[in-house]
């Protein structure tokens, strides 16, 4: 008999995750505060259900992806706790701040169920496409239980290790490419204003180096590298709002174990002037026209 699985938050990647669980066989019902998410999930085969704690009531596991902690944290303390059946596994890949992931999976255990933070590496694309990265926190036997799980909505599952390390690894992966996309887009800015071409200046440094993920899989600048979203005037990919609130929880983690993060940091407030432009929803490697002056 297939595994029964209560998916809330059932918005930009909830839908195409939740969509991917029922191809691979799995039941799903599914709960979100949105009428058109609810509709979404349906149409690809979900079961609406009326509340969290309907959804919750009997499943195998449940499966959250919500904004941010506050939310985790109200849904599984308010309703999914109550709720949940014995035994019931608990994934929450939503990308959240690492302590409110470390409280809700200790309240989890506490009760007695296992549960795994699996933040995502990978868009809306990748969650429609089943080709998420999860990077996972938990037990050896939650994480073994939450394999087959993740494996049905994505194409790599890391454990990362204890509780919370998911979102460890998450927002230290992010810090790093916020802080070299603006590396990458001020070196083709000045590479540019000192007379070098950008496709020669790419040639040279995707080979040399200055290379990173953000110059050859992503490259800033319109017509240079592999097709990304500055050939599609910086729409879609991964927005500015998005990477300003994982740099925010990587400040946030950061100032609670006294890291030093410079360039974490400097990201950070040239991302927070970035979305005061009114670019929160353009992609992130639009940080070029800021930088240029434009
Ligand atoms: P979204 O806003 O599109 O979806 C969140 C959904 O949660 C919404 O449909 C909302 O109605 C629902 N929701 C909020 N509170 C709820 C509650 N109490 N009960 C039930 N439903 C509730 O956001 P998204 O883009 O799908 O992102 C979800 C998470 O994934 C976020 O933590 C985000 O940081 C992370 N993430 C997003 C991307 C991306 O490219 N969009 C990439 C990686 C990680």
């Amino acid at each position: 008999m297939s595994l029964t699985i209560a998916f809330i938050g059932l918005g930009n990647m909830g839908g195409g995750m939740a969509a991917n669980l029922l191809k691979n066989g799995y039941a799903v019902r599914a709960f979100d505060l949105s009428e058109d998410a609810l509709a979404r999930a349906e149409a690809a085969g979900a079961s609406r259900a009326a509340s969290a704690v309907e959804a919750v009531t009997g499943a195998d596991a449940v499966v959250t992806m919500l904004p941010a902690g506050k939310h985790v944290e109200s849904v599984y303390a308010g309703e999914v706790f109550g709720a949940a059946k014995a035994g019931a596994l608990f994934l929450d890949c939503s990308t959240i701040d690492v302590a409110t992931a470390r409280r809700v999976i200790e309240a989890a255990e506490a009760k007695g169920f296992e549960m795994v933070d699996a933040p995502v590496s990978g868009g809306i694309g990748a969650a429609n496409g089943g080709t998420l990265t999860f990077m996972v926190g938990g037990s050896d036997a939650a994480f073994a239980r939450a394999m087959p799980i993740l494996s049905a909505m994505g194409k790599a599952v890391i454990h990362a290790g204890g509780g919370g390390n998911g979102q460890a690894a998450k927002i230290c992966n992010n810090m790093l490419l916020g802080a070299t996309m603006v590396a990458t887009c001020e070196a083709f800015s000045m590479a540019q204003k000192l007379g070098l071409d950008p496709q020669t200046f790419y040639d040279i440094s995707s080979v040399s180096s200055g290379q990173s993920w953000s110059m050859t899989s992503y490259c800033p600048v319109p017509g240079v590298g592999p097709q990304s979203p500055s050939d599609n005037d910086y729409q879609g990919g991964f927005a500015v709002g998005l990477m300003l609130k994982d740099l925010k929880l990587a400040s946030e983690a950061a100032a609670s174990v006294s890291a030093s993060v410079p360039m974490g940091n400097a990201a950070e407030a040239l991302y927070q002037l970035l979305a005061n432009q009114g670019k929160a929803t353009r992609d992130f490697s639009i940080m070029i026209e800021m930088l240029e002056g434009k």
